[in-house]
C-alpha cells in the first residue's frame, strides 16, 4: 500500500528546521483552526514538504504523507480488503486514518494520482468534511483536527497534468517559490552545515541557474540540490566535483547544455 502508514507524530520541540519564505506559517494555522484544505503550489524541493512536516509538528498533530504517483488510486489512500491469515480484512488507508485520527494528510504532488482520487477529495474539502467508503459501506465524518493538505507543481508543462478548477478551488493556496537568496543561504548552511560565506557562490550561481528556466533547462536547480553541494563540500568535496555532481548533471543529459552550464559555474567561482 502507499503512503506511509505510520503517522510521523513529532512536539514542537523537535520540529524539524524550516525558515518561513513570507507568511505562510499565518495562512497555514488559520486554515486549520478553521478546518480548511491547504494547497502548496510550487517548484519541486524549494520546502512544501518539508514545510508540512514544520507545520505538523508545531500544531502537535499526527501527518501522513503520501508521494503521488500515476499508479495511485483511490483504494491506496481509503483502504482494501487483505487476506490475513486466511480470513479477509478491512484495512485503512492513510487517509482514512488521517480522517479517523484528526491527523494531517499530505498529498505530494496529488496532479500525479489517477482521477478517482480527486473524486474522493471533494467530499473531504467542503464543509461536509466526508469521506465516503463505498467498499465497507461507511461514510466517515472527519475527526477533529484532521486537515487535507496537497501539493503540486504548476511548473510541469503538461496540460494533462493541471488541477481542474472545480478540485483547485476548493483550497486555500500558498504559493511557493525558491527562498530569496539571504534566506536561501541561511537553509543552505543550516542544513549542511557548510559556512555561509562558503554557501553564498553556491545560492548565486543557483540563481544565475534557475535564469536558464524555460531556454535551456526544463526545471530551475532546485534548493535540495543546493544543500546537496553544500553538504558534498563541507564533507571535504572539492568545489567543483561537488557543484558538477549536485548541481549541473541533475539538471540536464544534454553535453552542450552541459557545457554551457559549466561556463556560468566558472564565472561565479
Ligand atoms: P518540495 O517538497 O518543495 O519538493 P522539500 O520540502 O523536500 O521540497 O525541500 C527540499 C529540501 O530543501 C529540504 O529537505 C530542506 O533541506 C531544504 N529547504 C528548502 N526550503 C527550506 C526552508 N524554507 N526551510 C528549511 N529547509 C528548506
Amino acid at each position: 500500500m502507499d503512503g506511509s502508514m505510520n503517522p510521523e507524530l513529532k512536539g514542537a520541540a523537535d520540529a524539524p528546521f524550516y525558515l518561513a519564505q513570507s507568511d505562510e506559517i499565518e495562512v497555514f494555522e488559520a486554515a486549520s483552526s478553521n478546518n480548511l484544505p491547504v494547497l502548496l503550489k510550487g517548484p519541486t524541493g524549494c520546502g512544501k514538504t518539508r514545510f508540512v512536516a514544520h507545520m505538523a509538528a508545531k500544531l502537535g498533530r499526527p501527518l501522513y504523507t503520501v508521494a503521488c504517483h500515476d499508479d495511485l488510486a483511490a483504494a491506496d489512500l481509503i483502504g482494501r480488503y487483505l487476506l490475513k491469515g486466511g480470513e479477509t480484512v478491512w484495512v485503512d488507508g492513510p487517509l482514512t486514518r488521517a480522517v479517523r485520527e484528526g491527523a494531517i494528510c499530505y498529498l505530494d504532488e496529488v496532479v500525479e494520482a489517477r482521477k478517482d482520487v480527486t473524486v474522493v477529495l471533494h467530499p473531504l474539502t467542503d464543509d461536509r468534511r466526508i469521506l465516503p467508503i463505498d467498499r465497507t459501506g461507511e461514510e466517515l465524518e472527519a475527526a477533529p483536527g484532521f486537515m487535507l493538505v496537497a501539493s503540486y507543481n504548476p511548473g510541469y508543462q503538461n496540460i494533462l497534468k493541471t488541477l481542474k478548477p472545480s478540485t483547485r478551488q476548493r483550497f486555500i493556496s500558498v504559493e511557493f517559490d525558491f527562498p530569496a537568496p539571504n534566506l536561501e543561504e541561511k537553509v543552505v548552511a543550516e542544513e549542511s552545515g557548510l559556512d555561509i560565506e562558503r554557501v553564498k557562490p553556491l545560492v548565486r550561481l543557483a540563481n544565475k541557474l534557475r535564469g536558464l528556466k524555460g531556454q535551456d533547462l526544463e526545471e530551475g536547480v532546485s534548493t535540495r540540490l543546493v544543500v546537496y553541494a553544500a553538504t558534498l563540500i563541507a564533507q571535504g568535496m572539492n568545489v567543483d566535483r561537488a557543484v558538477r555532481a549536485a548541481m549541473v548533471e541533475p539538471l540536464t543529459d544534454d553535453e552542450d547544455i552541459k557545457r554551457g552550464l559549466f561556463d556560468l559555474v566558472t564565472a561565479v567561482f
